[in-house]
């Protein structure tokens, strides 16, 4: 039996892609050739390259918008140095919203290249709820956010309003609930969290925003490089590409961003009520603040938790062990989680 997937990332991927994945790895398109042994620039690469890109607007309505999408290497980890390569002035200045350990690592390269302005940050409480009350300062080259902290468990619901570009990093709730989309000038997320597996980075740039820099940039590190040749300047990470395009068109299949957005929140309630009514659990983050992507919850008492463990080991529960940093559980239930698995975890909750 197939377990119940809570793991944080690589992340959990619908049945019928992986089924789908599989065979492309035997036989691509009837070829007689495998997806991952024939050329990236052979005709029925460039399709899948086309069509993952074409679905990403059309998910995010950013069709014609002036929007670029590419698929590049690196992880999410490279695009915190990517950024501010490419957007910040020399001499300039970014600010930041610090709200977990990834925004953290963003602020760190950001400071290589520049003057970063931390405009808020929630570390006093280790990260466990979403700053409100700040001022984004004006004359900065860009504001940056992370809309989902995947290991605290918090998810911010009012992005900064700004004159400045505003940079996301959606690495673990992009396609996960309906945004006004056009509010970003870019986006990037690693596939691995909520879009496919692990090795590719999804990065949505709106092109006015680039080429403002003065600055020499490597070519690997350039966007503009990059949507010059289709995210074919160097070889593209052809699997991850094609598992993220199969997962994106299930995703359209299903009804888009509104049907998966109406699900994560049924499943995301489903928990937190009993999260809210077990004496023996307690939510980690500020109910306000709450994930619909990655739930994190402690145990009231602590004597119960090798029952617990066990109860949930042998139902087929996989990956539910919280962040280090924050302790207790983290139930990550993106996209492909389907309900059933949730109502498992909630049934042996209840039992406790
Ligand atoms: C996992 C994660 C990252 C790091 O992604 P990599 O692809 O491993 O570099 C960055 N930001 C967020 C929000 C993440 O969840």
């Amino acid at each position: 039996m197939k377990k119940h997937n809570f793991s944080a990332g690589p992340c959990i991927l619908p049945q019928s892609v992986l089924k789908q994945a599989s065979e492309a790895v035997v036989n691509f398109n009837d070829l007689d050739l495998s997806l991952i042994e024939i050329s990236h620039r052979s005709a029925d690469f460039v399709a899948v390259m086309e069509k993952a890109r074409n679905l990403v607007l059309e998910l995010m309505d950013l069709e014609g918008k002036g929007y670029s999408v590419l698929f590049l290497q690196g992880g999410a980890s490279l695009e915190f140095l990517m950024v501010p390569y490419n957007v910040m002035t020399i001499g300039g200045k970014a600010a930041y919203l610090d709200t977990g350990t990834w925004s953290s690592k963003a602020i760190k390269e950001a400071k290589i290249l520049g003057e970063v302005e931390v405009v808020a940050s929630s570390k006093d409480k280790n990260y466990s709820y979403i700053p409100k009350d700040y001022d984004v300062p004006s004359g900065v080259d860009y504001v940056h956010c992370t809309s989902n902290n995947t290991i605290f468990g918090t998810q911010i619901k009012e992005f900064p309003k700004t004159e400045a570009p505003l940079v996301c990093d959606m690495s673990s709730d992009i396609f996960s609930r309906k945004l006004d989309f056009t509010q970003f000038d870019l986006i990037y997320a690693g596939a691995q969290k909520n879009m496919g597996p692990a090795g590719t980075t999804l990065v949505v740039v709106k092109d006015e925003i680039l080429g403002k820099t003065g600055r020499k940039i490597p070519s690997m590190l350039d966007y503009q490089v990059h949507i010059s040749k289709d995210s074919m300047f160097n070889t593209p990470s052809v699997f991850p590409v094609y598992v993220s395009m199969l997962t994106l068109d299930w995703l359209k299949s299903l009804g888009g961003i509104e049907e998966i957005e109406k699900r994560n929140v049924e499943k995301a309630q489903l928990l937190y009520n009993e999260i809210d009514r077990n004496p023996l659990f307690k939510g980690a983050a500020a109910t306000e603040d709450r994930s619909n992507m990655n739930v994190t919850f402690l145990l009231t008492d602590g004597s119960r938790k090798e029952e617990f463990d066990a109860i949930c080991k042998a139902k087929g529960i996989n990956g539910i062990n919280g962040h280090r940093s924050v302790g207790g559980y983290r139930a990550s239930i993106y996209n492909a989680m389907p309900i059933e698995s949730v109502e498992v975890l909630v049934e042996i909750m209840k039992s406790l």
